[in-house]
């Protein structure tokens, strides 16, 4: 039986025997009220403790920041004090968060819901002695959500991912792109141990193939699979990568990218409701500057707003506003990342700059912070994303840097929905790469380092295209480079 793919949010192309996730049913016995306690405040603790062994990355910051805020515990006590067990109170905790979620417009924080899930999956086990189970075979996992800890204690096994839902912004899809492992939004029909095979190149699913088509498969999959290490082989193209998790750094170093062209910053400050602090960001951009060495590392200041809004922002919209509204905020990332450059390696980015008043009032207000505290400036650049900046790029001659982010750039040059952003490029792309062009005489004239950290720069033909037109720095997704090399490369050697 063969099945269409509705959305992709990680690539890969695999085979394996299906697990349907079954919701697991807890027993709660009821115990005294002075139990129920003990048992959720040593919960809260276990869990704590349990992200402590784990990997130093924002998304166990970020749960733990959720566990231990305050309202958490008192609203737990409160529940309990008002005859509920532990298991009740915390289900109706995060229950309320949830809904508050759940009644906002922006799918953005809709896709955070899964994290909470996943916070309260931990805090319920941790409420027993109960083991966790994992699975010891490779396995496909066919579930209606997919929760992060899910990801993480299965890393091992589970080579698939087939969701009835979910958003290309959760966690989730975040780690399995940064595990490398498929995951689709699709509803089949299937039972536990039938075989899956997860295509996302032909945006297919087929069930239970016959012999023919397993045999194909097969083949496919093990061709897919011949670059895994030094993907990258730097003729041509320098290559970069897009990443938002210190975990991706790993896969940078092992297939050779040439450094980081965009590290989306904003990730680390989702879900969590008080600012980062200065210390808990410096761990952070310090340990990617140590990891990358003499490659550098290009952080994009935290881009939220619109609707990507988090509670403690004070945010109307993108860009230099975002910041003027949030000073604090924007003055203790800068310090974080000056101080981080420990290699002489980091670079600073600024998104969704319009003018050059704009660019360099953030870019001033950024020397005079390394100033004051003695730190060493860093080449300062900007996202080119905006239909204003691109009308005005003859002003930007003051960027050390420039990056083309044609994500924003096309959803507002020719009103393309971002979540559906590259499936129509053919009908603009001409236009487009006229408006490039001028982009690219006007940094060669000024002698500018231009690169392209949009999704359309994983889509090969309009690499090559960007390639005829003098770009050679790409900034892309690790998990795209097996993908996208060998072709660029037989490109290339052809010309
Ligand atoms: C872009 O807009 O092209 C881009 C790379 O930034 P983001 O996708 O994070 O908005
Ligand atoms: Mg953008």
């Amino acid at each position: 039986m063969k099945y269409t793919i509705d959305k992709v949010l990680s690539h890969g192309f695999v085979m394996g025997s299906i697990k349907i996730d079954e919701i697991s049913k807890h027993s709660d016995t009821k115990t005294s009220k002075e139990k129920e306690m003990n048992k959720f405040l040593s919960s809260i603790e276990k869990s704590v403790l349990e992200l402590d062994n784990m990997n130093d990355d924002s998304y166990i910051m970020i749960q733990k920041l959720m566990i231990q805020d305050p309202l958490l515990k008192e609203n737990g006590i409160k529940y309990i004090n008002n005859g509920k067990t532990a298991r009740e109170a915390i289900n109706l905790v995060m229950s309320d968060i949830i809904n508050s979620l759940e009644a906002s417009s922006s799918d953005y924080l809709k896709e955070r819901t899964n994290d909470i899930l996943d916070v309260t999956k931990r805090l319920i086990n941790n409420l027993g002695n109960k083991k966790k189970k994992t699975i010891d075979k490779p396995f496909i996992l066919y579930t209606d959500n997919l929760l992060p800890s899910y990801v993480i204690n299965n890393r091992d096994n589970l080579i698939g991912v087939i969701a009835k839902s979910g958003g290309y912004t959760s966690h989730s899809a975040i780690l399995c792109r940064s595990f490398d492992i498929p995951y689709v939004i699709a509803t089949i029909d299937c039972k536990n141990s039938d075989t899956a095979c997860i295509d996302t190149r032909k945006n297919k699913i087929a069930i239970n193939p016959d012999v023919d088509d397993m045999e194909r498969y097969i083949e496919e999959i093990n061709a897919s699979k011949k670059f895994i290490k030094k993907a990258v082989n730097h003729k041509g193209f320098l290559f970069l990568a897009n990443i938002s998790l210190t975990s991706e750094i790993k896969k940078v170093l092992e297939y050779d990218f040439d450094g980081i062209g965009l590290y989306r910053t904003e990730l680390i400050f989702m879900n969590s409701n008080r600012p980062l602090s200065f210390d808990e960001q410096y761990k952070i951009y310090s340990n990617v500057s140590l990891a990358l060495g003499d490659r550098s590392v290009c952080f994009r200041t935290f881009d939220v707003g619109d609707d990507k809004k988090l509670k403690y922002l004070k945010t109307k919209s993108k860009g230099l506003n975002n910041y003027l509204e949030n000073k604090d905020i924007f003055e203790t990332q800068i310090k974080a990342l000056l101080k981080s450059n420990i290699f002489g390696n980091v670079k600073i980015m600024f998104p969704m700059i319009e003018t050059i008043e704009e660019f360099m009032e953030l870019k001033n207000w950024t020397i005079k912070i390394a100033k004051e505290n003695n730190y060493k400036i860093p080449p300062i650049g900007m996202m080119l994303e905006t239909k204003k900046a691109l009308e005005n790029i003859k002003d930007f001659r003051s960027a050390d840097f420039i990056s083309l982010g044609t994500n924003d750039l096309c959803s507002e040059l020719y009103h393309i929905d971002r979540m559906n952003r590259l499936n129509d490029f053919n009908e603009y792309l001409d236009d487009l790469l006229d408006k490039i062009k001028v982009v690219i005489d006007f940094c060669n004239k000024n002698n500018i380092l231009l690169s392209v950290c949009g999704e359309l720069a994983s889509v090969k033909e309009v690499a090559v295209k960007f390639y005829k037109l003098g770009i050679r720095n790409l900034s892309v997704s690790p998990s795209m480079i097996q993908m996208l090399n060998s072709s660029y490369n037989e490109f290339i050697s052809g010309n």
